[in-house]
């Protein structure tokens, strides 16, 4: 898996280059992929072989992106009657197709099951798992004075046994919203696609926090 330094953003259309990002991301994703495995979520992750690439475990990746949100945030706020920040009493979880033509549409089960995207069993797992994995992750942004208010996650079957299903991808700025505890900032790619300014410092303050938090 190879950690590139272009951000991307609504379906492609927006597209840019920050030097050090894939570095950044490939150090953050490492470190949460850790955290999860150190909490008994198996992850894709087997070694980082240089700054920007990491060996991975081969799978086959089910074209589900699993959206976990914690606060409304995002598309959320287009779709439906919640305003940006307003906290939802239980973690919400949404599937999307992962397809870039069609620009990800939201799915349910049905349409994963007719798709055969996944089976109901796969659904019902990716379902408990990504909300594990929140469960995980929220307490350790909170170390770092950061609050997850939703993340995308990718899961895939183990080519050498399809039967397990285990965490691919990443989990970085580019795939989280996380805002500072005290001052509500924004510190994810939402910089870059609302242009407000300071995104590969915010990327870098998220990192350094991580590091720390580890360590706590
Ligand atoms: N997300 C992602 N890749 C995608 C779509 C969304 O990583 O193709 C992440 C996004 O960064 C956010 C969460 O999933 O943390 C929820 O995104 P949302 O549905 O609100 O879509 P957005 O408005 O961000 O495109």
């Amino acid at each position: 898996m190879e950690f590139k330094d272009d951000a991307t953003a609504f379906n492609g259309a927006k597209h840019a280059q920050f030097a050090d990002k894939g570095r950044m991301n490939q150090a953050l994703s490492v470190l949460l992929m850790q955290v999860l495995e150190d909490a008994g979520v198996p992850t894709h992750f087997v070694r980082q072989l240089d700054e920007i690439r990491t060996i991975v475990k081969n799978v086959e990746i089910i074209k589900v992106e699993v959206v976990v949100r914690n606060v409304a945030a995002g598309s959320l706020c287009q779709r439906t009657w919640f305003e940006e920040g307003a906290p939802l009493k239980e973690p919400l979880v949404e599937w999307f197709l992962k397809d870039d033509a069609l620009g990800d549409p939201m799915i349910n089960d049905d349409h994963a099951r007719a798709m055969k995207l996944a089976t109901s069993e796969e659904l019902a797992f990716l379902r408990s798992e990504a909300l594990r994995i929140n469960e995980v992750l929220k307490p350790f942004f909170l170390k770092a004075g950061l609050k997850l208010i939703d993340f995308k996650l990718e899961f895939g079957r183990l080519a050498s046994d399809p039967k397990t299903i285990i965490l691919a991808d990443e989990i970085t700025p580019d795939t989280c919203r996380l805002w500072d505890v005290e001052s509500g900032e924004k510190m994810d790619k939402d910089r870059f696609r609302r242009d407000l300014g300071n995104v590969m410092e915010s990327y870098a303050e998220v990192l350094k926090r991580a590091e720390h938090a580890v360590h706590r």
